[in-house]
């Protein structure tokens, strides 16, 4: 795992201190080392809420490196990896994130139009977490919370 980086002890998201994990979580998987695969990993890394195959087809950095094909056959082998996560109510509103090991989101979602958010808040749910593992005996426990509702846009609709 060693790679030469200033901040290998860095717990804080630095992006390229995520990108260079990322890289190398692909090599050991096996995943052959491309441009696309380098700015997929970029983009998902950097963006601060899901992204749709859309989104990533259509950014100008993979513009003209990588077809549709190419890169939703790479989400799906990064996908079966672990090294991203796929999210979505059905195939039609897939979206996808980088999952950092050990860390997690909770998610608002749209029943209408498929549409998910990060939620940018301190999970309510850690301390819930500890007292279940506690009064279980259960050990590695983790979650994920998906608020279900209608989005401002549907509404308006
Ligand atoms: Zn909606
Ligand atoms: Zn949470």
């Amino acid at each position: 795992m060693a790679h030469l980086h200033p901040h290998p002890h860095s717990r804080e998201r630095d992006p390229e201190c995520l990108h260079c994990q990322a890289l190398d979580r692909a090599r050991e998987a096996g995943l052959r080392r491309t441009r696309a695969l380098e700015e997929v990993l970029r983009l998902l890394i950097s963006a601060s809420q899901p992204l749709t195959l859309a989104n990533i087809t259509e950014a100008q950095v993979l513009a003209d490196k990588a077809d549709r094909a190419t890169i939703y056959r790479l989400l799906t082998k990064l996908e079966r990896l672990g090294i991203i996560r796929r999210l979505g109510l059905h195939d039609r509103s897939a979206y996808y994130v980088y999952h950092v090991p050990g860390e997690h989101n909770d998610y608002l979602i749209c029943t209408q139009c498929g549409q998910i958010r990060r939620l940018d808040l301190d999970c309510p749910a850690e301390e819930l977490e500890k007292q279940i593992s506690k009064d279980n005996g259960y050990s590695c426990l983790y979650h994920e919370l998906s608020f279900y509702g209608v989005c401002p846009v549907c509404a308006a609709a």
